[in-house]
C-alpha cells in the first residue's frame, strides 16, 4: 500500500514515520503528478491558508479531483482543507467532508494542549495545536472520536479528518484506521 503525505509545509515527517511504522510505503508528495502513484493521501497540519497559497489554483483543482476519487485523511489544517465550510476567517475548502469547521477555535489561552478523548469507544490522548472545531456535521458524516462534546475525528465515505495531531502521540490507532479505510477501498474495487 502506497500512501502519500502532502509535503508542501507543516509536520509531514511525523506522519511519514508513523505510516512506515505501520508498514505502509510512503511517498512525500510535492508535485501533483505524484498523486497518480498513491492509494491514499494524508494532508498534515500546518497553516491551511499557506497550503492554499502553495497549491495555487491548478494544484487545488488536482487535489480536489484526487480527494473525490481516493481515500484522504486530513489532520488539523488538513481537516480544514477538506471541509465544505470554513470560518474564522472564511476560506475555500475542498468540500470532501460535509462539515462546517471553525479555525483557531480554542482561543489564545489554549493554543496547544493535550487532552483525553474517546476514539471508537476507548480513551486516547489528543494533541491540539491552534486547533479548529467542527461546528456542523452533515447527515452523512460519522463521528469516530469525541473530546468532551466535540466531534474530533470524522469520516464521510473514504474521507477522514482529525482536528488534533495523532502523529504526535505513540498511539497508532487513528492512522491504522485510515490504512484500513484505504485497504477496504482497494478490496472493493
Ligand atoms: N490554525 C491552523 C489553520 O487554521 C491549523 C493548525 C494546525 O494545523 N496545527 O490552518
Amino acid at each position: 500500500m502506497k500512501i502519500g503525505v502532502l509535503a508542501l509545509q507543516g509536520d509531514f515527517d511525523a506522519h511519514r514515520k508513523r505510516l512506515e511504522e505501520l508498514g505502509a510505503e510512503v511517498v512525500l508528495v510535492k508535485k501533483p503528478s505524484q498523486l497518480d502513484e498513491i492509494d491514499g493521501l494524508i494532508i498534515p497540519g500546518g497553516e491551511s491558508s499557506t497550503f492554499l497559497k502553495l497549491l495555487g489554483k491548478t494544484g487545488f483543482a488536482e487535489l480536489k479531483e484526487f480527494v473525490r476519487l481516493k481515500p484522504t485523511f486530513g489532520t488539523c489544517a488538513g481537516a480544514i482543507l477538506l471541509a465544505k465550510e470554513v470560518e474564522n476567517p472564511a476560506q475555500t475548502g475542498l468540500g470532501a467532508l460535509d462539515i462546517g469547521i471553525r479555525r483557531n477555535a480554542y482561543g489564545r489561552q489554549l493554543e496547544s494542549s493535550i487532552r483525553e478523548g474517546i476514539f471508537r469507544g476507548t480513551p486516547i490522548e489528543m494533541v491540539f495545536i491552534r486547533a479548529p472545531k467542527i461546528e456542523r456535521l452533515g447527515p452523512e458524516v460519522e463521528v469516530l472520536a469525541t473530546e468532551g462534546k466535540d466531534p474530533v475525528v470524522v469520516r464521510q465515505g473514504k474521507t477522514m479528518a482529525a482536528t488534533f495531531h495523532p502523529e504526535l502521540t505513540d498511539d497508532t490507532r487513528v492512522h491504522q484506521s485510515f490504512l484500513d479505510l484505504v485497504q477496504n477501498g482497494k478490496r472493493h474495487k
